[in-house]
């Protein structure tokens, strides 16, 4: 039997639910405090002719730095990698108004409401949080509005910065469990070597399987006004990939792009194919998280009993580090130091420290309460595969 070869294309027009990041070279205009009106009128022209169909489309757009320079007095030729935090992150406060404004524009002319929405890495990575911003982004798309994401730039820093949209973008879709990310950039994708330097380089439209290969060929990131280059974008495709999301790279200079691209098959792109995933809503924040709160080593008992299918008991466990609450998501690691599953602890630090090494049977005693057997439960975790 010959399987039908998926496409960009193809993917794009089977999609019922978008997230649509944009990159800062695309929505700046001709000033270096203004948007690009015309590019910003097109897009919206094609996300409202997407919205007619019933497909849900949320946007995540950088640009906030970028429109923000000129007020800070940030020269056009520094590279985002080169400005120091504070400033781009007094930049993004001018700059998010310009960003958000023109969009909120665009989509007025139209007769759609755009609503501005900032996120920290905290509302992706605490599942509360998660929960919370969630269900504002389907009360945003039940009424008809187009959510604007951005990453809430003036107060993340450190710790709780993702710093590039590319894979924000992919935290928002996994949250909302939307079947496609768009990036759309300054490149058609993915190359055999960095086109720009190499002209031997030779374009790929579809990875169905993200190897070490594709992670080499994106190299690091790149200067310019983009953030994240290609390294950060292959990140993302394998997070979202997964996550049984799929994401398309394409490049977005040209008014109506997403018009084009629903429309032409030949236009280029690359297609980072969504792997089969069953896992809920909870276990693929889980499995995609990027900062754990602890880590648990296990020993090979323990190792054994996980691979069975069966639940991580305090018994198996010699070591505990990190602080962390009950409901956080912990790193289980092999003696070794190999991480082979993501759980999420069932108790706080301070009691998880208390039972480890000890029969279930005792943890009543040790604590003074009864709680659950397991230290992570089964339904609560995700093996490395
Ligand atoms: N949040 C940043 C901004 O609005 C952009 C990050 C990125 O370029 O990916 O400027």
């Amino acid at each position: 039997m010959t399987r039908a070869v998926l496409t960009a294309h193809a993917v794009l027009n089977a999609s019922r639910f978008l997230v649509l990041k944009i990159g800062s070279v695309l929505i700046r205009g001709k000033e270096m405090d203004a948007v690009n009106t015309a590019w910003m009128d097109a897009l919206a022209q094609d996300v409202a002719e997407l919205m007619k169909k019933g497909i849900k489309v949320v946007i995540v757009s950088s640009g906030g730095v970028a429109l923000g320079r000129k007020a800070l007095g940030i020269p056009a030729d520094i590279a985002p990698g080169a400005i120091r935090l504070e400033q781009k992150q007094a930049a993004s406060a001018v700059g998010q108004y310009h960003m958000f404004n023109g969009y909120y524009k665009s989509f007025e002319k139209l007769g759609i409401t755009a609503a501005q929405v900032l996120l920290t890495m905290s509302e992706t990575e605490n599942r509360r949080l998660n929960l919370n911003a969630r269900e504002t982004l389907y009360t945003l798309l039940d009424k008809g509005i187009v959510p604007v994401i951005n990453e809430n730039d003036t107060v993340s820093t450190g710790e709780i910065r993702f710093g590039d949209n590319d894979r924000l973008s992919v935290r928002v879709a996994q949250m909302i469990q939307a079947d496609t990310v768009l990036l759309l950039s300054t490149t058609h994708g993915l190359y055999t070597a960095n086109p720009d330097l190499d002209p031997a380089a030779v374009h790929i439209p579809v990875i169905e399987k993200i190897e070490d290969r594709h992670v080499e060929m994106a190299g690091s990131a790149i200067a310019g006004l983009s953030t994240g280059g290609m390294k950060s974008k292959i990140e993302a495709a394998q997070s979202a990939t997964r996550a049984g999301i799929s994401l398309i790279i394409a490049n977005g200079r040209e008014n109506h792009i997403l018009k084009t691209l629903m429309n032409d098959p030949a236009r280029p792109s690359s297609l980072f194919v969504a792997q089969k995933s069953d896992a809920g809503a909870k276990l693929v924040w889980l499995q995609t998280h990027m900062r754990p709160k602890g880590v648990f080593t296990i020993d090979n008992g323990a190792l054994k009993a996980l691979k069975g299918g069966k639940s991580l008991l305090p018994v198996g466990v010699r070591k505990i580090e990190g602080h962390f609450q009950r409901g956080d998501a912990i790193e289980i690691r092999t003696l070794e130091g190999k991480k082979v599953a993501m759980g999420i602890s069932a108790y706080d630090v301070g009691d998880a420290t208390r039972i480890i090494g000890k029969n279930s049977g005792e943890i009543a005693a040790i604590l003074g309460y009864t709680g659950r057997d397991e230290l992570v439960h089964r339904n609560d975790m995700v093996l490395e595969t």
